[in-house]
């Protein structure tokens, strides 16, 4: 706290810190250490076939530390699987997707976004090239929860506001997908390589942060939505 009673910010602290001759870490640092040293993933499903229509997978489930919902993913290839209680390593790139979760997309198909049309190419991509996982991360609506999600289609049909102006509106960041669980879980899963599957080159994945060996984004060629007004 501050001699005059408000909060100590960063750039309070760093001057504190200095003239104390202390050392300071934020709490982001600590999160970034914990997701780089710490295993917050369980895999409690293991290699259980799922036969669909584009393909047949191999569906695992993962617990994490500090998500509510469980992640699954489907992978074709033998990614993941285990010998001797082992999970076996790729020693080749292996073709990823991270998908965040969107109900009125994946399922019901909506057109408000193009998540349906990604997961489904994805799937097909995957199950095609022979060997690549999509891991299916539960964090609808860009972390904010699936209610929020309609709220803020609501607010976004209702005031024209966009999907960014609409997540401020209610009170959220922008984006609050976090992929360093999914990260863990890759690293989980045997893969050391990864080509990405992607429409978004640029995103901040701590694949540095995971030491991966070397990344690749291949771009997904899911059709343009026909809107661009959704949250994901
Ligand atoms: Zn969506």
């Amino acid at each position: 706290m501050n001699d005059d009673g408000t909060m100590a910010r960063v750039p309070d602290l760093e001057r504190f810190c200095a003239r104390h001759g202390l050392l300071m870490c934020t709490v982001a640092d600590i999160i970034r250490y914990r997701i780089q040293e710490e295993k917050l993933v369980e895999r409690v499903v293991s290699g259980v076939a799922l036969p669909t229509e584009l393909g047949t997978f191999d569906l695992f489930v993962y617990r994490s530390l500090v998500d509510p919902h469980p992640h699954l993913v489907l992978t074709t290839g033998g990614v993941g699987r285990e010998e001797d209680g082992r999970v076996v390593e790729e020693p080749e790139p292996v073709l990823v997707r991270m998908h965040s979760e969107c109900l009125t997309g994946d399922v019901f198909g909506s057109l408000l976004c193009d998540c349906g049309g990604q997961l489904s190419m994805s799937m097909a991509m995957v199950a095609q090239t022979g060997k690549g996982a999509i891991v299916y991360m539960r964090q609808e609506g860009r972390g904010i929860g699936l209610v929020n999600k309609l709220r803020a289609y609501h607010l976004q049909q209702n005031e024209g506001l966009d999907t960014v102006e609409a997540n401020l509106r209610l009170g959220f960041e922008p984006d609050l997908r976090d992929y360093g669980i999914g990260a863990q879980i890759i690293r989980d899963l045997g893969v050391r390589k990864v080509r990405l599957l992607t429409t978004t080159r640029a995103r901040s994945w701590p694949w540095p942060v995971m030491a991966w060996r070397s990344s690749s984004a291949c771009p997904s060629r899911s059709p343009p939505p026909p809107t661009t007004s959704g949250t994901s």
